[in-house]
C-alpha cells in the first residue's frame, strides 16, 4: 500500500508548504515576542533609574507614551488622604506639572471598571466608560488598563490608549504588560518612601510646616520658574509679637501651643502652590509664587487679621496674639542670570520690612520703600 501526499492531506495532515508557512509564522511571532520582551526590559531599567517621585510620574506617563508610541498614557492614583500629592509638593513639584496623572479619592469614583481591577484589561475604548480616564481623547480605539497592585490592593491604574483598533484586544497576551505594571507599582512605592524620608528631614516637627533647609531648594525653584514666565515671587516674613512674654507667662508647652495655633490659622489663608516654612522660633515665612507686591500685601493683611480672635489655651485661658509681617516681591526677568543673588535679595527685603513693622509698633504689615538699601 502506498501513502501518497493526497491521501495524507485528505487525512488532515498539512502539506510541506503549509508546514513551512506555519514555521515562518511561529518564527515571526517568536521574534515579535522577543522584541516585546526586550522593550519591556528596557522600560523596566528606565523605571528603576527614575530616582524621584516627579521623575517617576513623568516616566510613567510622558515617557511610556513616547517609548510605546501611544496616543495617550494616563496614570490614575488613589490618594484618599492626599499623601502622594503632599509628597509631590514637598519635593518641590507642582500638581499642574502632571496633567496626565489623576488623583482620586477612590478608583471606582472615576469609572466603575477601575474599582477592583486585579489583572490587565485590554479592549475597545468605549467613551461612556473610558472618557473619564482619557478626557478629550476622541481618537482612541483600543486601551489597556493595568492595575498597580500593592498587597493585592489596587493603588492605581496605568492606562494606555491607542488609535490603532488592533493594538489592544482581549486575545492578546498581557503578561508583558502585567510585568511592567508590577515593576511600576514597586517603583512607585519606593519613590513615595524615599520622599517620605526626605520630607521628614525637611519639615518642622512642631507645626508640620517645611523647615529652613527646604526653603533653600524651593526658593531657587520658584525663582527659576518665575524666570521662565518673567513673573513675580513674593515672600512674607511673619513674626509673633512679644512671644517671649507668652513663653514666660504660659510656659514652654503653652508657647508651643500658640505656635501651632498660629501656624494652623495661617494655613487657612494659603494656597496649594504657596510654600509655608517655619523659619525660626516664632518666625514663619511664606513664599507666594506669581504674587506682585500689592497682592502679597493684601494676603498679609488677611493673615494678620486671622489672629484678631484670641487663642484659647488649656484651662480656658484666652491669649491675644498679634503678628508683624514684612512683605517683599521681586519680578524675575527672563534674562536674569544670578538667581542666588535674587533669592538673597528677596529674603533680605522681607526681613528689612519685618524690622520696620516691629519698629512701627508691631501688629502691622510693612514693605521696604523703593530706594531703601537692604
Ligand atoms: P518681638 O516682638 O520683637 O518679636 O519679641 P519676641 O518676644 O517675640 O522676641 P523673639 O521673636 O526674639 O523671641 C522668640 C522666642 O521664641 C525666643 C525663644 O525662647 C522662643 N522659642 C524659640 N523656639 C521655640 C519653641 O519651639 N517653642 C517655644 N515655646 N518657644 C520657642
Ligand atoms: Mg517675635
Amino acid at each position: 500500500m502506498t501513502v501518497d501526499g493526497d491521501s495524507r492531506r485528505a487525512a488532515g495532515t498539512p502539506s510541506a508548504e503549509e508546514y513551512r508557512a506555519l514555521l515562518k509564522q511561529i518564527t515571526q511571532e517568536a521574534h515579535a515576542n522577543e522584541l516585546k520582551w526586550q522593550r519591556t526590559l528596557e522600560r523596566q531599567m528606565d523605571l528603576l533609574r527614575a530616582d524621584t517621585l516627579p521623575d517617576l510620574l513623568n516616566f510613567l506617563t510622558a515617557g511610556l507614551k513616547k517609548s510605546f508610541d501611544l496616543e495617550s498614557v494616563r496614570l490614575v492614583l488613589e490618594d484618599s488622604n492626599h499623601e502622594v500629592q503632599h509628597l509631590l509638593q514637598a519635593s518641590g513639584a507642582r500638581l499642574e506639572d502632571f496633567p496626565r496623572v489623576t488623583f482620586v479619592e477612590a478608583l471606582g469614583h472615576l469609572t466603575h471598571q477601575l474599582a477592583d481591577l486585579q489583572r490587565p484589561w485590554l479592549g475597545a475604548f468605549v467613551a461612556f466608560n473610558h472618557a473619564p480616564i482619557f478626557p478629550a481623547e476622541e481618537t482612541l480605539k483600543t486601551i489597556a488598563l493595568l492595575p498597580l497592585l500593592r498587597q493585592r490592593r489596587v493603588a492605581g491604574v496605568l492606562c494606555f490608549g491607542s488609535a490603532d483598533p488592533d493594538r489592544f484586544n482581549h486575545r492578546l497576551g498581557s503578561s508583558f504588560l502585567a510585568h511592567l505594571a508590577g515593576m511600576a507599582s514597586i517603583c512607585l512605592e519606593n519613590a513615595c518612601n524615599r520622599e517620605r524620608v526626605l520630607k521628614s528631614g525637611l519639615s518642622d516637627y512642631l507645626t508640620g510646616w517645611h523647615n529652613r533647609r527646604y526653603l533653600e531648594s524651593r526658593l531657587k525653584e520658584e525663582i527659576s520658574r518665575a524666570r521662565r514666565s518673567g513673573g513675580d515671587v513674593a515672600c512674607l516674613m511673619i513674626d509673633i509679637d512679644y512671644f517671649k512674654a507668652i513663653n514666660d507667662s504660659c510656659g514652654h508647652a503653652g508657647g508651643d501651643q500658640v505656635l501651632r495655633e498660629v501656624a494652623t490659622r495661617i494655613e487657612t489663608m494659603i494656597r496649594a502652590s504657596d510654600a509655608a516654612i517655619r523659619f525660626g522660633g516664632d518666625e514663619f515665612l511664606l513664599l507666594l509664587p506669581e504674587a506682585a507686591l500689592d497682592g502679597a500685601v493684601k494676603r498679609a493683611e488677611r493673615i494678620r487679621k486671622a489672629l484678631l480672635e484670641p487663642i484659647v489655651l488649656p484651662a480656658g485661658r484666652d491669649r491675644m496674639v498679634t503678628l508683624s509681617i514684612g512683605v517683599a516681591s521681586i519680578r524675575v526677568a527672563r534674562t536674569a542670570q544670578d538667581l542666588q543673588a535674587l533669592a538673597d535679595r528677596l529674603l533680605a527685603e522681607a526681613d528689612a520690612a519685618l524690622y520696620r513693622a516691629k519698629a512701627d509698633g508691631r501688629d502691622c504689615v510693612r514693605t521696604v520703600a523703593v530706594g531703601d538699601t537692604v
